[in-house]
């Protein structure tokens, strides 16, 4: 995820298909009869189980690090039998109904209150994770208009979506026989859906068709536009992991002038979905849109491929936060830049301006720096200031992979670096095949050197200073300024072990 008004982002996963789960959810949605109100229509088609009786909507999503409670924007929650006589239902917490005669049902109908333009006292939703129904447009995030039977997550989905006739949709989702189909609960969340007046575009990268689907209000942006931009940093990101790791891949764009929230953007399996605000298309602005698409589509690194066991069977009930957020979110900002960087796409003095002097700027002069990354992880859905905190996690977190890049590299002498050791862990973990929460730690202290088990120590589990001085000019680079004036550039005489550690820490090795 990346939010921007303060700025972050987000995660997602994507469940086996369950071929033995016979019971299919069909969804209905109608978009025709409100604006702000989506209607809502579950046919069961299948069998319910007396254990199925609690419909569970989200508390949480994948890669969002917030509280959601999902449960607030639903009203007229309604059960019937296969004569359409209603089953009482009770509501016995935010999240959940609880059905009687759970057996018997057949149908469910219930409204959903928009995410956008619904007010609420706590826990707001970052628009990117929300959704809005509006004349011309709807952004659709499936976890904040469907639940599930407790159970039946695994049960696959068909979604059908009744809206105007001209708009067009895009989605990651295979659209069959006139739904959308998804494996399951999972899938669907993690597979967001934008309809309406749609621009598009669409290319090949190394082998992986890309789509682009852009609403912009004021049509000030542009699905081709956006493409032209991309092109370059799709390239660099190609170089950076070697190859692309998705065959296909959608970009979701939304923008409208002042949003009602928090911008930013969330990343998927394939795709991801930005809700930004319209400006004229600058360079300037184009190339922050840019940043941002690099650093959701890397999410397919991690934690999309790379997780623990946490992330892995996700838990939409209970809000459950991983420690290992450091590499989630501060790996993958690091890396959406530094693989500009290395593609030739930015030069050496942009990105020693804003993904190092700026992040730390920000990390110093805006945040509780005494908070170290595993605060950050560990009060991320307490809302008020773990929310206002988590932003740090794109500064300070990115900050902290940059460093651990360097010891890596001269600890290796210039063998190895982050990049190298994300690869490694590409190979060696994965879908199926989680990290351990517990043990994560050692095991990549098991795959470099000792040492690294101190800068853990340090500067994920603990809120040391972080060693900017020190580490950068292991590379012939240096901080000089205070305050807002802070700049990193290179110093002026360097050693042979410098330029060899700069040289480096320049380009991707080639593997
Ligand atoms: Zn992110």
């Amino acid at each position: 995820m990346k939010l921007l008004t303060t700025t972050l982002l987000l995660t997602i996963l994507i469940g086996a298909v369950s071929a033995q789960d016979a019971t299919i959810m069909k969804y209905d949605l109608d978009l025709t009869q409100n604006l702000d109100t989506l209607f809502v229509t579950l046919n069961v088609d299948g069998k319910l189980a007396e254990e199925n009786s609690v419909f569970q909507f989200a508390a949480t999503a994948p890669g969002t690090y917030q509280t959601m409670n999902i449960g607030r924007y639903i009203s007229d929650f309604k059960a019937f039998d296969k004569k359409g006589k209603e089953i009482l239902v009770s509501n016995p917490s935010v999240n959940q109904y609880k059905l009687s005669k759970t057996k018997k049902v057949k149908t469910i109908t219930y409204k959903v209150a928009e995410t956008f333009d619904t007010q609420v006292s706590e826990y707001p939703i970052y628009l990117m994770c929300g959704s809005s129904l509006e004349e011309d447009h709807a952004l659709l995030n499936a976890h904040t208009f469907m639940g599930y039977f407790e159970g039946l997550q695994k049960a696959p989905i068909s979604l059908s979506i009744k809206h105007d006739q001209a708009w067009k949709s895009g989605s990651a989702l295979k659209f069959v026989d006139g739904a959308f189909q998804a494996n399951d609960f999972d899938h669907a969340v993690d597979s967001p859906i934008l309809l309406g007046n749609l621009t598009t575009a669409d290319t090949t990268v190394s082998g992986t068709k890309i789509e682009i689907y852009t609403y912009s209000q004021n049509d000030k942006l542009n699905s081709s536009l956006l493409l032209s931009e991309m092109s370059a940093m799709l390239d660099a990101a190609s170089k950076f992991l070697v190859k692309l790791p998705v065959d296909n891949y959608t970009f979701l764009y939304h923008f409208e002038p002042n949003q009602p929230g928090t911008t930013g953007a969330w990343e998927h399996s394939y795709s991801s979905e930005y809700v930004l605000n319209e400006n004229d298309p600058t360079p300037e602005y184009l190339s922050r849109v840019t940043d941002i698409a690099s650093h959701e589509f890397f999410h397919i690194v991690t934690p999309l491929n790379i997780h623990s066991e946490i992330i892995e069977s996700f838990n939409f009930v209970s809000p459950t936060p991983s420690v290992h957020l450091w590499m989630y979110e501060g790996v993958t900002e690091w890396a959406s830049n530094i693989l500009l960087y290395r593609g030739e796409v930015i030069d050496l003095e942009s990105y020693l301006a804003n993904a190092v002097a700026r992040k730390i700027v920000v990390d110093e002069n805006y945040f509780d720096t005494s908070w170290s990354l595993k605060k950050l992880a560990d009060e991320s859905f307490n809302g008020g200031e773990g929310a206002r905190q988590y932003g740090n996690i794109y500064f300070r977190g990115s900050l902290v992979a940059g460093l651990l890049d360097i010891k890596l590299l001269e600890l290796s002498e210039g063998e190895m670096g982050l990049r190298e050791l994300m690869l490694k862990l590409v190979d060696e973990y994965g879908k199926g095949k989680p990290v351990s929460e517990e043990t994560f730690f050692d095991d990549i202290v098991a795959m470099t050197y000792p040492e690294i088990r101190t800068f853990f120590d340090k500067y994920v589990l603990s809120n040391d200073p972080l060693p900017h001085q020190e580490y950068l000019k292991k590379i012939g680079l240096q901080v000089s300024g205070e305050g807002n004036n802070i700049r990193v550039t290179k110093m002026k005489k360097t050693n042979a072990d410098q330029d060899k550690l700069f040289e480096a820490w320049s380009k991707n090795k080639t593997l």
